[in-house]
């Protein structure tokens, strides 16, 4: 392998009250963002791009019930689910996203799809499902997202003005989006965010995961990173782009910039949540300014790490 190579993963940050955390639970999630890296990580050890590896780890992660995103997503006011999810690769910047999309059972492939076969960057609603259609995505019946306990969740709100994000009894407990970055042995990075955004969402609401530099983004010159929390507050601060910015014109290491994203600049909106971020010397950061944030990181110099709540 000539460069080293590194994949992180997120399946959402927040108040992960520990007392609501049973050990069988916890297991399932490691055990799931395990998988995630694990998969992502086998395709840049064969020399994979980082654009397949981070689609690789969301599928993973879409496909299971535990995070808010593909199976997982919860429920929008209308009983039904609506998906965003977003993907862009760092050398030459090429981005595809798409938003509020129902019966897709891998929204962040049908993302990719639009950034490889369209001339467009963001495809929603009933379009982006057409355009769907066309290039032979299936479509899932409505079953396959059932989930008692997301269901249940959207009960106890339904009849509301309330949306809440996932998980939570409480406005600020839980975020599920799922997301990961990577880079290969090319030196280029990527990056990939999906989600099913809020429980009992309405009016066509979008947050910040299928918008480019504001959930999701990656330049080689700078980082790839994908973000989790209010969304609402990540649009305001575009933080994944400014989290670039800072890197580009203040010339901040890693680290140090997304410290200065998570810690300074979203707390003074008010704005809570995380992100995973990598540079193309293969570096990983995942700071949160919540209790935890479901996360995992994997390099070819052997580090292997999940983690929940603060180290
Ligand atoms: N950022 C997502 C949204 O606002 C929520 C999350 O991170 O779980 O749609």
């Amino acid at each position: 392998m000539n460069s080293p190579v590194s994949i992180a993963i997120h399946g959402g940050a927040g108040t992960l009250i520990k007392g609501k955390m049973t050990p069988e639970k916890e297991k399932s999630y490691r055990e799931t963002l395990q998988l995630a890296l694990d998969e992502g990580f086998s395709i840049l050890k064969k020399n994979g791009s980082a654009l397949d590896a981070v689609e690789k780890a969301v599928i993973v992660l879409e496909d299971s019930p535990l995070f808010n995103a593909g199976k997982g997503s919860v429920f929008t006011a209308d009983g039904t689910h609506e998906m965003d999810a977003a993907i862009m690769e760092g050398k030459d910047l090429k981005a595809g996203s798409v938003s509020l999309v129902t019966r897709i059972k891998n929204p962040v492939s049908l993302a990719r799809v639009i950034m490889e076969k369209s001339p467009h960057v963001l495809l929603a609603g009933q379009g982006a499902m057409d355009f769907a259609k066309l290039h032979g995505f299936q479509l899932e019946n409505e079953d396959y997202f059932y989930d008692e306990f997301r269901y249940q969740q959207w009960q106890k709100i339904k009849d509301s003005d309330h949306f809440q994000l996932d998980h939570s009894d409480r406005k600020d407990s839980k975020f599920g989006t799922v997301g990961a970055v990577a880079c290969d042995a090319n030196r280029n990075i990527a990056a990939a965010t999906s989600t099913g955004g809020m429980t009992n969402k309405n009016w066509g609401r979008i947050g910040d995961s299928p918008l480019i530099g504001i959930g999701n983004y990656a330049n080689n010159e700078t980082c790839a990173v994908s973000c989790t929390g209010s969304g609402e507050f990540f649009i305001r601060g575009v933080v994944a782009y400014d989290l670039s910015c800072l890197i580009e014109y203040k010339k901040l290491p890693l680290k140090e910039a997304a410290d200065e994203v998570i810690f300074k600049r979203l707390p003074k909106l008010k704005g809570d949540g995380g992100l995973i971020a990598v540079d193309r010397s293969g570096n990983i950061t995942m700071p949160f300014n919540t209790e935890g944030m479901y996360r995992g990181m994997r390099n070819s110099n052997g580090e292997n790490k999940i983690a929940i709540y603060e180290d």
